[in-house]
């Protein structure tokens, strides 16, 4: 065993508060607050099509006492159609499948209301259990939301099914569909010609002239030529298509464009233009400082040499003290002792055995995991077996090492690795010659850590996959990369400006670098420009609302219960705004598990802090074993967020 002597300094925890773990959840009687009255206003464009604004726009198209929708939300739209005149609901057809346009429809179809959705998209609606089942889709997933995880959580009885150039005809209407994928892979649009007008419902393709509902829904990967990156490398990458579809859109020359999110565009053309710059603007932005630019040269030349693109200086070759193979970096002591940095397949351990067998190195220390990627942590199952030392990580991180099933991110497997030390920001102890300090490091990904390794004049940074010579390694939103001085990689360059590293080490890289202070300079200009632009993109008061797919989450994500068991869970709210944010949250209960939602919780989110709240239901005796989705409904300040995030109940 080593000798590790922790000396315990300050937490030097980023600025922002985390309130994380279940104990805090015991208390539960939920505060039962009033729902605030959805907006629930009808915009009437024409005689016969109207607007309905709840959590979403619903298209309303009228034939006398009878209507067809275009996406029906959280189904509110129904109390809203007698004033109108309407007596039934005889059609809806859907732009996609996300939970927030489609979860009031099970109620329309039990009462007849014919289902028409996009033919990309069927089975998302007709049998999303098939999604919700496939372990490959929950784990060591590359990026997580393609089919995204709003996808809805019961079958939908689907009547019909429309692709590009259908038409439809409902009283004087003239409804066309085009396909207009970007913002989901089959998601469409329909081109509505009724009483001389020409208006699209364009689904999410676009909220308001240059915004988007979100970023994080882009992710996805991208091609050019033959070199192709796949969706865990592409940040924004499916914006390509969704100008493209836009593109289409605009080419029909509408009066109006009802977004699914956002306000009524009366000069589509000039929205569509402007988000189009303004998605080059952010991309060009994002890639100057991109580490892709060191893995995916080929795929950048467009960029490089810009103006305003740092420039990539080569490594060098590292200290003798270090060995590197895989993902794993290895630190060994003049005495013949070592340590393990990461263990990214079984094979490591073949390859420690020989080094040992062959007296390259004497004993293994100890294992230090800098993130929980797979391709970093797949071998330590086995190196725990083979070799009798501790396994160390930070605490936070250790929280998601620990207990993979309580969480939902890319690349996370769902087997728990024993983790023995857990290390605080700012730790030091002394291993051999070299002394070692423990930080946190919320680069590549929130929950990461990283080690400064000292001796002599060397000062050797180990910062997992965060950064490379070309920049810092943020391309995949499910991450959680968050914008903003003292936080995300604003808080990991301030780190490295701090602790002057001799070389800074990423697991994938042969080579070590180092930022001079003029690229540290550059980077933090940056990214704030970044959050302006990417703030400006989106919808919300900070752009981190727009990156951050999981800034509404339920921790656990899936946990498993028996029946006549209370499940337990904590919706977990980051406010990423600089003011406080009062949420609420209710569970929507699977049929199977009796009423059909809680009582909704309210809680108070400080400014910049991540808090949980408490929500618990039974699970009645005699339910059938299986998994049950649960979805929760939001509102967030002012906002109404039907079905926004969920749960995952496996019922034993
Ligand atoms: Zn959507
Ligand atoms: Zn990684």
């Amino acid at each position: 065993m080593p000798d590790i002597r922790y000396r315990t300094q300050s937490d030097r925890l980023p600025r922002w508060h985390f309130t994380l773990g279940v104990a805090v959840l015991i208390t539960v009687s939920a505060l039962a607050v009033g729902l605030p009255v959805a907006d629930g206003k009808v915009t009437e464009l024409s005689e016969h099509l109207a607007v309905y604004h709840g959590p979403i726009n619903v298209g309303i198209v009228r034939d006398g006492p009878r209507a067809l929708l275009i996406d029906c939300g959280d189904g509110t739209v129904t109390g809203a159609l007698p004033k109108l005149g309407i007596k039934k609901v005889v059609q809806v057809v859907f732009t996609h499948h996300h939970r927030d346009q489609a979860c009031g429809a099970y109620d329309l179809a039990a009462g007849g209301t014919r289902i028409g959705v996009p033919k990309a998209e069927r089975e998302l609606f007709a049998n999303p259990t098939s999604y919700w089942n496939d372990e490959k889709k929950l784990w060591c997933v590359s990026a997580s939301y393609r089919p995204s995880p709003l996808t809805l959580t019961e079958p939908l009885k689907v009547d019909e099914a429309y692709s590009d150039g259908d038409e439809l005809t409902f009283g004087p209407a003239k409804i066309r569909v085009l396909d207009t994928p970007g913002h989901t892979n089959g998601a469409v649009s329909y081109l509505v010609e009724v009483d001389g007008k020409r208006v699209v419902f364009s689904g999410d393709c676009i909220y308001d002239e240059g915004q988007v509902w979100n970023v994080y829904s882009l992710q996805k990967g991208f091609a050019k030529g033959d070199r192709r990156i796949g969706a865990y490398h592409g940040f924004m990458g499916d914006r390509w298509r969704l100008v493209e579809s836009l593109g289409r859109i605009k080419d029909l020359h509408p009066d109006m464009l009802v977004p699914s999110h956002g306000r009524l565009m009366s000069d589509p053309a000039k929205a569509i233009n402007t988000l189009a710059v303004r998605f080059e603007t952010c991309y060009e932005n994002y890639v100057a400082i991109s580490a892709l630019r060191h893995y995916f040269p080929e795929l950048f030349t467009d960029y490089a040499g810009r103006a305003g693109q740092m420039p990539i200086r080569p490594g060098v070759k590292p200290p003798d003290c270090l060995r590197h193979f895989g993902t794993t970096w290895m630190l060994v002591s003049k005495t013949g002792a070592a340590l393990v940095m990461d263990a990214g397949s079984a094979s490591v351990v073949e390859r420690l055995k020989k080094m040992l067998d062959r007296g390259e190195i004497k004993s293994i220390d100890g294992l230090w995991v800098t993130h929980y990627h797979n391709d970093h942590t797949a071998g330590i199952g086995a190196f725990q077996r083979e070799f009798d030392c501790p396994c160390f990580a930070d605490r936070r991180l250790a929280e998601v090492l620990t207990k993979p099933a309580a969480w939902r991110l890319p690349c996370l497997a769902n087997d728990p690795i024993r983790v023995d030390r857990r290390s605080e920001d700012g730790q030091s102890w002394q291993w051999h010659e070299f002394k070692l300090t423990a930080y946190n490091y919320p680069g590549q990904t929130l929950y990461h850590d990283a080690l400064l390794v000292e001796s002599g004049e060397l000062r050797m940074f180990f910062v997992g996959d965060s950064h490379t010579m070309a920049g810092i390694d943020d391309y995949c939103a499910q991450n959680r990369n968050w914008l903003g001085r003292g936080v995300g990689f604003q808080y990991c360059i301030s780190l490295i400006e701090k602790l002057r590293p001799t070389h800074i080490f990423n697991c994938h890289v042969a080579d070590a670098f180092t930022f001079t202070p003029e690229e540290i300079r550059f980077m933090r200009k940056n990214l704030d420009r970044r959050e302006k632009l990417l703030g400006e993109l989106v919808p919300w008061d900070h752009a981190n609302y727009g990156t951050d797919a999981s800034w509404v989450r339920c921790h656990p994500y899936t946990q498993q219960v028996r029946p006549g068991e209370r499940v337990r869970l904590g919706v977990v709210v980051t406010n990423h705004s600089t003011k406080p944010n009062t949420v609420r949250c209710r569970a929507v209960l699977p049929k199977a598990l009796g009423p059909a939602r809680t009582s909704w919780s309210k809680l108070d989110v400080p400014a910049k802090a991540e808090k949980p709240l408490p929500i618990e239901f039974d699970i009645p005796m005699g339910v059938p074993s299986g998994r049950y989705v649960v979805p929760i409904d939001v509102q967030y300040g002012q906002r109404n967020l039907p079905q926004f995030t969920e749960a995952i109940v496996d019922v034993k």
